[in-house]
């Protein structure tokens, strides 16, 4: 079995000794995703694609051209375009379609020579809390395969806990990166909203989108946001400021202030694993000479409804492109204009996607606008505001990254609304635009794994790898 290395300064250091190639990873990785290809991970594999790049870098490496990834084995979420390979959304509608162009994130990857392995299940259109949306079936957690694996990035996850790749790119518009890490006991990092171009990833709500890698390590996680972070011309939403260098991560020394939400300690709703967990770590924190302190954050209940109602706003618009005529799927009993469209739609979409449609239209339309999305927007710059105070105050806010560890397959598919509420963590960072990271915190008694999340201020990534980094440690 190929060895799992927590970091790429390992694999870099077996590459340059020569204990390893680029091509034997490469062929340890695909033994893996083919002894465990029942966990529905991978919606394609890149086998002899993968092999040939390997074999390419191979010779890089021995003549000192390779990148600052080379031999970084990588798997991408299958809503992350690149040229000339399928990519689907885990949709029925986007089944057949090939990308014409490459995602900014999948250009500067291979310029810096990681090896791309596959594109990995998800939730349709990024949709969902638990991989049970993809139409291509349920991603199942590795370390209990009855349980889900978290979504909407469940397959880049999986891809990471079970050996498949060394690092993932998800995408996390409410949670999509964070709570996978946190049901399968990796590290997921939501970056400040516009810190990673979105060129080449499929749009599911504009305002909030962003890119994250899945990784074994906070140093890997900050090499990935290096690479892939930063001004774009192809996308005119991605931040100027300068990204910060993995290589200035630093030994984390300083007392911080950091503030836990007390409704994460006392909410029925929460977990008791999970309460556990979060009240060990701030006793370690507290013993460690950090300064913990309850808050309680006034608009708690409004974070999922306004959430929700914003990106399903979001979503019925974007979606719209998808009309049996521009993209992907035509329904074959399409007989004139109007059944292309009703037609291609209501029978290439899932279920969850034509609510959000829905709903979202809804949200947006005359008579429903001022009450819905113009109040959401109001709230949510409320939110804003409020997340601002209390990062003036403190250096970080700690919460579970999601209320429960991972549940069964199937035991919450049927109300979506219980689905929705399990985003109440994650969804105020998305909203507010904050960095936000989720760090594996052991696991239950049953072996599910848990984890917590950071948040801090925008464009503050160098100081949240570095207290993570720490954490990591604790
Ligand atoms: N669970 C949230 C949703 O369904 C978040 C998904 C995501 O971040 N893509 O919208």
């Amino acid at each position: 079995m190929a060895k799992n290395y927590t970091s790429y300064s390992e694999i870099k250091s077996g590459l340059k000794s020569g204990e390893i190639t680029a091509e034997s990873l490469v062929t340890g990785y695909l033994q893996q995703i083919k002894a465990k290809a029942h966990l529905n991970v991978f919606n394609e594999v890149f086998e002899d694609e993968a092999l040939i790049s390997a074999k390419n870098i191979d010779l890089r490496i021995a003549n000192g051209t390779a990148g600052k990834l080379a031999g970084m084995v990588i798997a991408i979420k299958d809503n992350i375009c690149y040229k000339g390979h399928k990519v689907t959304a885990s949709s029925k509608i986007l089944k057949d379609f090939t990308s014409i162009y490459s995602s900014t994130v999948v250009e500067r990857l291979l310029a810096e020579d990681a090896i791309i392995i596959g594109r990995c299940n998800c939730d349709e259109f990024a949709m969902g809390a638990a991989n049970e949306n993809s139409f291509f079936g349920p991603v199942k957690n590795y370390a209990d395969e009855a349980h889900v694996s978290g979504g909407s990035s469940g397959g880049s996850a999986v891809a990471v806990q079970a050996g498949m790749c060394h690092a993932a790119i998800g995408t996390d518009t409410g949670g999509s990166v964070r709570q996978p890490a946190s049901f399968c006991g990796v590290i997921g990092l939501k970056p400040t909203y516009g810190r990673i171009s979105r060129h080449g990833i499929i749009s599911y709500a504009s305002s909030f989108d962003q890119v994250g890698p899945l990784t074994r390590s906070v140093a890997d996680a900050a090499l990935l946001l290096e690479v892939l972070a930063g001004a774009d011309e192809h996308d005119s939403t991605v931040s100027q400021m300068p990204v910060p260098e993995s290589g200035s991560l630093k030994k984390e020394t300083g007392k911080k202030k950091i503030a836990y939400l007390q409704e994460a300690l006392s909410s029925p709703g929460v977990n008791a694993d999970v309460k556990a967990t979060l009240t060990h770590y701030i006793e370690k924190l507290r013993a460690d000479g950090h300064t913990v302190t309850p808050i309680s954050f006034e608009l708690l209940d409004y974070l999922v409804p306004t959430y929700y109602i914003l990106a399903m706003a979001e979503a019925s618009s974007n979606l719209a492109r998808y009309d049996g005529v521009h993209y992907g799927y035509r329904s074959p009993n399409a007989t004139d204009l109007e059944s292309t469209y009703k037609l291609s739609r209501s029978e290439g979409f899932g279920k969850e996607v034509k609510r959000r449609i829905m709903l979202g239209t809804f949200v947006l339309s005359a008579g429903y606008y001022d009450a819905y999305y113009a109040k959401a927007q109001k709230v949510r710059r409320l939110i804003q505001n409020e997340t601002n105070r209390l990062l003036n105050n403190f250096d970080f806010i700690l919460t579970p990254t999601a209320p429960e560890p991972a549940f069964a397959l199937g035991l919450k598919e049927k109300d979506p609304v219980v689905t929705y509420l399990y985003d109440i963590f994650t969804v105020q960072a998305s909203l507010a635009g904050m960095p936000a990271i989720s760090l594996p915190a052991g696991n239950n008694s049953k072996g599910l794994p848990l984890g917590l999340q950071l948040l801090t201020k925008s464009f503050d990534e160098q100081a949240l790898l570095n207290f993570s980094d720490y954490f990591m440690q604790l």
